[in-house]
């Protein structure tokens, strides 16, 4: 087997590696450190969960030099969650060496980044848009920055961000070396890496070595009315070391988390209408393992890695197979096991079928004390394809674009408005295009058949103080 010393990784390394009680490489990093050392480009066809932050942290601190300022390396994520979660991870990897790692992303006030900019960041994680605007301010300079990544590439598409990205990598220096990271290679993604990578190599891990596979799978058919005294039930039979619920939208979290409070619960909510800083106060409160139940929305839990998470509620059935896949890959990790429970309403049998086919495996009902009896379903499907389970690929679906009466000026990215209509309309990621951001006004397309719904349940939302006011583009 092989060792981190094994990577050729310097002492400090090494140490800082120690410290976090990582034993051995991952495969992730066992095949994909080694080219990065050597000065590769890469594309790492990696999920959360696979140990694909370390993959790039590491060659990175190695990589940086600490005597000298400024950004050496610079990291892109799609979200601020991801973002918090990158830094700290190589925080870590780079503290025993003097490794200085900043965070930049929106929804925090800028002048305290550019401050932390000016002092020093070696290495800069940022999400796409916050990044570009510091670029703009001139704040972040990138004439130095010979080494980028860009993590989980496939949800930046998702989001719109690909262009902003691009002009982001024509910035830095062309002799630079660049890692690519997705979950999966969509055309656009593999034409960026044609575009912008040299000669890169391809390192995969099958999705079969995620977690998945050590989660324990429940559901738990019940009637939407009876659905909190449900949860309280299932949380007091299974006393969770700690717990994630997903909520489908904010108000619903909100709810969960007053009801389960008021049963004397130690929980804490995590949304989106939370302030930038209340959310950091209640990632800590959980990662640190103070608080045993977080009651979350999707998108506000996107990426929030926590190795300790023994269970995952969906409180609904999630809104598509590869959420379901995404959101217990949170659990079970690194030989932990997990268990997963979904609660689901009569009317949502269909979809959750879909979901037992896309992972090849029946959801054994729950009961108190419940083991898994793992019954195969015929034929498993790679996990790799997305079926859709509202939107048959084999209706070309026609677009509705929509005008957003907030904007840049509001405080708006493109990702605050993905999020708010995946959290208040229930539309997954695919089914939002086109996003666009302007100074008082965005643009965004959602499928024509939704269009009314989305504008219903959108309108009203509150982003960043600002209050989103949806219309059809005549
Ligand atoms: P990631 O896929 O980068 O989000 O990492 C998933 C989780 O695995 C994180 O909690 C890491 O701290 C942890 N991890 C990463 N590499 C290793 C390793 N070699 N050994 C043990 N845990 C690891």
């Amino acid at each position: 087997m092989t060792s981190f010393a094994d990577l050729g990784l310097s002492a400090p390394v090494l140490q800082a590696l120690k410290d976090v009680g990582y034993e051995a490489p991952s495969p992730i990093q066992e095949q994909g450190i080694p080219p990065l050392l050597e000065g590769r480009d890469i594309i790492g066809q990696a999920q959360t969960g696979s140990g694909k932050t370390a993959a790039f942290g590491i060659p990175i601190i190695e990589y940086v030099d600490p005597q000298i300022d400024g950004a050496q390396a610079l990291v892109l994520t799609p979200t601020r969650e991801l973002c918090i979660q990158v830094t700290q991870a190589i925080r870590t990897y780079g503290a025993p060496k003097g490794v200085d790692v900043v965070a930049v992303f929106g929804g925090a006030p800028i002048r305290t980044q550019q401050a932390q900019l000016r002092a020093g960041g070696h290495v800069v994680v940022g999400t796409v848009g916050r990044v570009l605007d510091l670029i703009q301010r001139a704040s972040l300079i990138l004439h130095d920055c010979r080494f980028v990544v860009l993590d989980e590439a496939d949800e930046m598409l998702d989001l719109g961000f690909l262009e902003d990205v691009e002009r982001i990598l024509s910035i830095t220096p062309s002799g630079r070396q660049t890692a690519l990271f997705s979950a999966t290679m969509p055309p656009p993604i593999r034409k960026l890496a044609d575009r912008y990578l040299y000669d890169p190599v391809t390192v995969k891990v099958e999705s079969k070595n995620l977690t998945v596979d050590t989660v324990e799978q429940f559901q738990v058919e019940v009637a939407a009315k009876d659905k909190n005294e449900q949860l309280y039930e299932v949380l007091e039979a299974e006393r969770p070391t700690q717990a994630i619920v997903f909520a489908r939208t904010k108000i619903r979290c909100d709810q969960l988390y007053r009801t389960l409070r008021d049963k004397g619960m130690n929980v804490r909510a995590l949304h989106g209408d939370l302030s930038q800083g209340q959310r950091d106060g209640v990632m800590l409160a959980f990662k640190s393992g103070r608080v045993p139940i977080l009651v979350a929305t999707d998108v506000a839990a996107r990426g929030l890695d926590i190795s300790t998470v023994t269970h995952v509620i969906n409180f609904d059935v999630p809104p598509s197979p590869d959420v379901y896949v995404h959101r217990i890959g949170r659990t079970g990790r690194v030989g932990r096991a997990g268990r997963a429970i979904t609660f689901v309403e009569t009317r949502q049998k269909r979809e959750l079928e879909a979901i037992e086919k896309h992972i090849g495996t029946a959801i054994t009902p729950w009961s108190p004390g419940a083991k898994t009896i793992p019954a195969k379903i015929e034929e498993k499907p790679k996990r790799h394809e997305k079926p859709h389970v509202t939107r048959p690929p084999e209706i070309e679906e026609t677009w509705a674009k929509l005008v957003v009466g907030a904007g840049r000026a509001d405080g708006i990215e493109p990702a605050d408005l993905v999020h708010a209509i995946t959290a208040a309309a229930g539309l997954d990621g695919e089914a939002i295009r086109d996003v666009r951001v302007l100074e008082r006004f965005s643009f965004v397309s959602v499928p024509e058949a939704e269009a009314p719904r989305v504008i219903e349940q959108v309108s009203g939302e509150r982003v960043n103080g600002a209050t989103l006011d949806l219309q059809p583009v005549a």
